[in-house]
């Protein structure tokens, strides 16, 4: 099933995206603190004529990963080459990858926890001494040559650095944390990505758009693209802050980003297990998602906005988000 609100990316985002995507620091709105200490890495970077260290970037999806990873190339001058976890399947996949890159490149790597072990090992040597391992022969006589790779950095994406390896996660040397954006910052993506599109946009309008974004710029953008379809059908072509909770109520997204399904999933747990704890496979059961799904993309909003907890026992609902729905509080 398809949600609006989904962090997730979906095809029809892929030219938006695109299109949407800031080039360089300046433009790239919000996360100040992740920001700021990459401007100085770039900077030194630069200065020394080095690769810059490898980089890691966790937090949920649709928070601005993949674009800051293009920003980092760009304002470093150099390529980048964008591959991910499950793509790269076996240790000659990544072999090719390396041995193709320049000096100083970057390479992206999605879903980095998603890597298999065999091909992680190949990774080990490659970030700490720009150097790949490989074995020639087979059995008494096989013996291992170490090959020279040029200098790169490596930045990887990852939503779970929980399940990220530790020999793996010691060989980034910038760690960087990306946060939910607050409503501001949200209204100004909004506001930069209707000019973008060129519809016009009141000030109101982006603040209601933002409001509902659950954080996410991802969200934030296709809310705008949806809205802009109803200016443009059934108004005058601007949105207003009417206009957008019109649409947004329209498309059933209320005012803290909440869709149909997460009516579903908080209400499921007042009303069937009353109020939890509940484990997350049954959880997810009960919208018919993946665990891994509701575990990475939907939990860590509801738990930002205070709805939802994580105990060791299980899921439970909170006293506000009971307020939230009208409902009395099931203890
Ligand atoms: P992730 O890789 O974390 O899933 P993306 O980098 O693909 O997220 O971001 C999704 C979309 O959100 C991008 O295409 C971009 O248009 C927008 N976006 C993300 N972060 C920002 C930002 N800081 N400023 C402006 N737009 C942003």
């Amino acid at each position: 099933e398809e949600r609006i609100i989904s962090a997730k990316m979906a095809s029809e985002d892929e030219m938006v995206e695109f299109s949407l995507r800031p080039r360089y620091l300046s433009e790239y709105i919000g996360q100040s603190r992740a920001k700021e200490n990459l401007k100085v890495y770039i900077e030194a970077a630069k200065m020394r004529g080095e690769a810059l260290d490898h980089v890691l970037l966790y937090g949920p999806p649709g928070l601005g990963k993949t674009t800051l990873s293009h920003i980092i190339a760009n304002e470093l001058g150099v390529s980048i080459r964008t591959t991910s976890g499950p793509a790269i399947e076996r240790p000659g996949d990544l072999a090719a990858i390396l041995t193709n890159l320049q000096a100083h490149d970057l390479l992206f790597i999605d879903e980095i926890h998603r890597l298999n072990r065999s091909v992680e090992e190949v990774l080990y040597p490659a970030m700490e001494d720009f150097a790949l391992d490989i074995m020639i022969g087979k059995g008494p006589s096989a013996r291992s040559v170490r090959l020279d790779l040029p200098p790169f950095t490596l930045v990887g994406a990852t939503t779970r650095a929980g399940s990220l390896s530790s020999p793996l996660r010691d060989r980034f040397g910038v760690v960087s944390r990306l946060e939910y954006y607050t409503i501001e910052e949200l209204s100004f993506i909004v506001q930069r990505a209707a000019d973008l599109l060129q519809v016009r946009i009141l000030e109101e309008g982006a603040v209601e758009i933002a409001s509902r974004a659950r954080g996410t710029p991802r969200v934030a953008n296709r809310l705008l693209k949806r809205v802009r379809d109803f200016v443009q059908v059934q108004g005058d072509g601007i949105i207003t802050g009417e206009a957008a909770r019109y649409a947004l109520n329209r498309i059933q997204v209320d005012k803290l980003g909440l869709d149909h399904v997460d009516h579903r999933l908080l209400m499921s747990i007042i009303e069937k297990f009353r109020g939890g704890p509940v484990g997350l496979d049954t959880l997810a059961a009960t919208i018919g998602e993946e665990p891994n799904t509701v575990e990475d993309v939907y939990e860590p909003y509801l738990m930002q906005i205070g709805f939802l907890q994580r105990t060791p026992r299980g899921r439970m609902i909170t006293l506000r988000c009971c307020e939230h729905f009208g409902v009395e509080w099931p203890k």
